[in-house]
C-alpha cells in the first residue's frame, strides 16, 4: 500500500507524513540502458508520480511481474498517456498474467500491446529471463533475471515471493545484485496467511545465495529507516529514488 497508510497513526506512518524519510511508494524499478532506453518494471498506482519524479513523460518498455493492484494499478494512467501521445505502449508479461490484467481493465489493449514473456527476451544487450515464484497466500508472481551479453553482469528483481522451491531458487545464485521484496522485519503472522518474505528470512537466503549486493524493497510500515537493523554492509533497504549503476 505504500507508506504512510491512510488509516494508520503508527510511528512510521506519522514520520512519513511529517518528514518523509519513510515515505514509500509501491515497488517499481526504472532501468536506463543506452540501447534499450527506458525500461520500467511494474506499474502500480503510483506510476505517474514515479515517472514525473524520474523526470520522464514516457517509457519504452514495461515488464510486469503479476496482476496484483500494487503492480498494475497504474496501467490505466499509462494507457491514457499512450492514447494522447498516439502511440501503443509495449508491455511484456507472462502469458497467464495478460488475461488477468485484461479481466480487470478490458480497455487497456486499445493502447497497450501486451506481449508474452515466458522464457527470455532481449532488451538492448540484456537477456532477460522470467520465472514463476510462490507468492504464498496471494498465489504466484514472476521474477526477472537480467544478464548482460557483453559484461556478464547478472541481477534479479524478485519483489513478491515467499517459500521458494529449490527449482525456483536456482536463478538466484551467482548475482551481482539482488532486488528482493520484504514487507516486514520479522512478520509475526501464521505462515499460511503470509505472501512475502520478511527481512530475517531474506538474510538467511542471502547467506545461501551470496549475491554481491542486495537491495530490499516492497517494504511496509513495519520497516523504519530511522532504526539501525545491523544489516550486513552489502544489504541495504531501498528508498524512493535510489539509483544503482551496473
Ligand atoms: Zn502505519
Ligand atoms: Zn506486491
Amino acid at each position: 500500500m505504500g507508506v504512510p497508510r491512510l488509516y494508520c497513526d503508527c510511528g512510521v506512518c506519522t514520520e512519513a507524513r511529517d518528514t518523509g524519510m519513510n515515505r514509500r511508494l509501491r515497488s517499481s524499478l526504472h532501468i536506463w540502458d543506452e540501447e534499450a532506453g527506458h525500461i520500467w518494471i511494474d506499474c502500480g498506482p503510483d506510476f505517474g508520480e514515479q515517472l514525473e519524479a524520474a523526470k520522464l513523460r514516457e517509457i519504452d518498455t514495461l515488464l510486469i511481474t503479476h496482476a496484483h493492484f500494487d503492480h498494475i494499478g497504474g496501467l490505466v494512467e499509462w494507457a491514457d498517456a499512450c492514447r494522447w501521445q498516439q502511440k501503443k505502449g509495449i508491455a511484456y508479461a507472462p502469458t497467464e498474467v495478460i488475461p488477468e490484467i485484461l479481466a480487470r481493465f478490458p480497455w487497456l489493449s486499445s493502447h497497450i500491446d501486451f506481449r508474452a514473456f515466458d522464457e527470455s527476451i532481449k532488451l538492448g544487450k540484456w537477456k532477460v529471463f522470467s520465472w514463476r515464484v510462490h507468492h504464498g497466500k496471494n498465489g504466484y508472481a514472476y521474477a526477472f533475471r537480467f544478464e548482460h551479453l557483453e559484461t556478464g553482469c547478472k541481477w534479479v528483481y524478485c519483489s513478491d515471493s515467499i517459500g521458494l522451491t529449490g527449482e525456483q531458487q536456482k536463478p538466484l545464485v551467482d548475482l551481482d545484485l539482488l532486488v528482493l521484496g520484504t514487507s516486514f522485519y520479522h512478520e509475526p503472522f501464521a505462515y499460511e496467511t503470509r505472501s512475502v518474505y520478511d527481512v530475517l528470512e531474506a538474510l538467511e537466503l542471502i547467506h545461501k545465495w551470496k549475491p554481491k549486493q542486495t537491495v530490499l524493497t516492497h517494504m511496509s510500515h513495519d520497516i523504519d529507516l530511522r532504526k539501525q537493523y545491523g544489516l550486513p554492509e552489502q544489504v541495504v533497504l531501498a528508498v524512493a529514488g535510489m539509483t544503482i549503476e551496473m
